[in-house]
């Protein structure tokens, strides 16, 4: 069984420093089913790649496991589990990179706590479920997979395919999550453990998932598979996942929205912020757009009304948030030539999703404070990186301007679902960081009535692809 891990971070060589073991070395680890090698195949300054070998011995299995086997006598000596990735990577993944895993750098900490260009290569993968489940489990994570099936005979082909599969995983992350990542969901392609599973698997699977599980779109199927399908563990641990993912947002939406527009609506900065949006995308000369965190479908009326926009997709979390704005827009109703130039699709903004690549470009308005600042950073990735379309609008309070609403106590935020609301120096800041990183040029500006020492209430920054300008 080989997983390699590949690094193009430069010096590629920190890789050694992030999971504690020398390029220059083989070192070896004993495990309850055979030995734990880690070596390098490569280490130069630009590209350094780790094998995690496991040599599993297949005696040694059968005679430790102490589990009641049901499978023929043959089976347990001559199985697939030696060659595969399995349960035992998982176990192997968390003995010897116990630390890399958790995040923790003896030399490195920063870099530990840094999204590198990561590539991860499994060399056999069961995958019971075939390359869509692969792609379910992985792309939402912010994966890009190459996936390569094998047939079960290379020369009986009416055989069919195998549920093996070569995978390469390449994603900007940091080690942690790519060891994480596979830590939990290896064995849940795999579908099986070699282990029994008890209640302590709930608390491993809670403790490893957390900031991911609980708002990946399959979290109820990895969940199941995870506790391999016992019912009870997997109804207390669903139930514990949906306590995590925080109070009913739709509700606290609601009653926030309203609050909101209370304070801003003497100013009609929702009209104003909307003109600017569009006059934003219309100098952009952007033809699709996507609205991202919609909500009720402000922005998605007027452009809708504008044939310059020939392809408009909405995004939003919240469910009743969508249903309203297909009230709105009277989707149901709309001439077929209208329709076909709108969509509104359910998902979250941390996670893939291939049917919003493409866009010329992508609005954020009076979104990224509604998004915890440690999901920050994955919003950041997914909408530069994987979204990435040619202009991205991003539209968010100034806190500075808060003193200004009379209704509004001093130190509150204006809507109660806001995690924070930036000065205009803070996003100011996160814009410059963002445009360097992902290759964007930044411009920012204000909207709304601007107060000589306050600002204007609402900030805008107007980012553009340096790939997609003319030179
Ligand atoms: N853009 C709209 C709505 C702003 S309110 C307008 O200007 O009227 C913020 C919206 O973002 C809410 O509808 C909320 O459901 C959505 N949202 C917040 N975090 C999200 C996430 N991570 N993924 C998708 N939508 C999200």
């Amino acid at each position: 069984m080989l997983l390699t891990i590949t690094t193009t971070h430069v010096p590629a060589t920190d890789l050694g420093f992030l999971v504690h073991k020398h390029p220059g070395r083989l070192q070896t680890a004993e495990a309850s089913f055979g030995k734990v090698h880690v070596l390098y195949s490569e280490a130069g300054e630009d590209r350094c790649t780790l094998a995690l070998l496991l040599d599993v011995d297949p005696v040694r299995i059968v005679r430790g496991s102490g589990r009641r086997d049901t499978s023929g006598p043959m089976d347990q000596y001559v199985n697939d589990r030696p060659y595969v990735a399995s349960s035992f990577l998982s176990v192997a993944i968390g003995k010897v990179f116990r630390e890399a895993m958790g995040g923790r750098s003896k030399e490195r900490q920063e870099l530990a706590e840094t999204a590198i260009p990561l590539e991860a290569r499994i060399a056999v993968v069961p995958c019971r479920g075939g390359e869509a489940l692969l792609r379910r489990l992985f792309e939402p994570l912010g994966y890009e997979i190459e996936c390569e099936g094998h047939p079960l005979d290379a020369e009986q082909e009416e055989w069919g395919q195998s549920p093996y599969y070569t995978v390469t995983l390449k994603a900007t992350t940091r080690l942690s999550d790519l060891l994480t990542h596979l830590y939990v969901l290896i064995p849940v392609l795999d579908n099986n453990k070699h282990y029994w599973v008890g209640r302590d698997e709930i608390e491993k699977l809670l403790a490893k998932g957390a900031g991911w599980l609980e708002s990946h779109p399959a979290k109820e199927e990895i969940t199941r598979r995870y506790l391999t399908h016992r019912r009870s563990l997997v109804r207390i641990a669903m139930a514990r996942l949906v306590e995590e993912e925080g109070p009913d947002p739709d509700e606290i939406a609601t009653v926030g929205d309203q609050e909101e527009a209370a304070f801003e609506k003497p100013l009609s900065l929702n009209e104003q912020r909307l003109g600017a949006v569009v006059a934003a995308l219309k100098s952009a000369d952007a033809k699709s757009v996507l609205d991202l965190g919609c909500g009720e479908g402000n922005l998605l009326r007027v452009l809708l009304k504008d044939r310059t926009f020939e392809r408009i997709v909405g995004v939003d979390a919240s469910h009743r948030a969508l249903e309203v704005a297909a009230r709105r827009l009277r989707l149901d109703r709309l001439p077929e030539r209208q329709a076909e130039r709108i969509t509104l699709i359910h998902g979250a903004l941390t996670y893939r999703d291939r049917r919003l690549e493409g866009f010329d470009a992508g609005a954020l308005v009076e979104v990224i404070e509604h998004v915890d600042l440690d999901r920050l950073p994955a919003l950041e990735r997914i909408l530069f990186e994987c979204t990435r379309p040619r202009t991205v609008i991003v539209s968010t309070p100034n806190v500075e301007y808060n003193v200004l609403f009379e209704n509004l106590e001093a130190g509150k935020l204006r809507h109660r679902d806001h995690r924070f609301e930036w000065t205009r120096d803070e996003f100011a800041a996160w814009c410059s960081r963002c445009a360097e990183r992902w290759e964007y040029t930044v411009s920012r500006l204000p909207v709304g009535p601007e107060h000589e020492v306050h600002g204007a209430p609402t900030q805008m920054a107007i980012f553009t692809c340096q790939e997609g300008e003319e030179s």
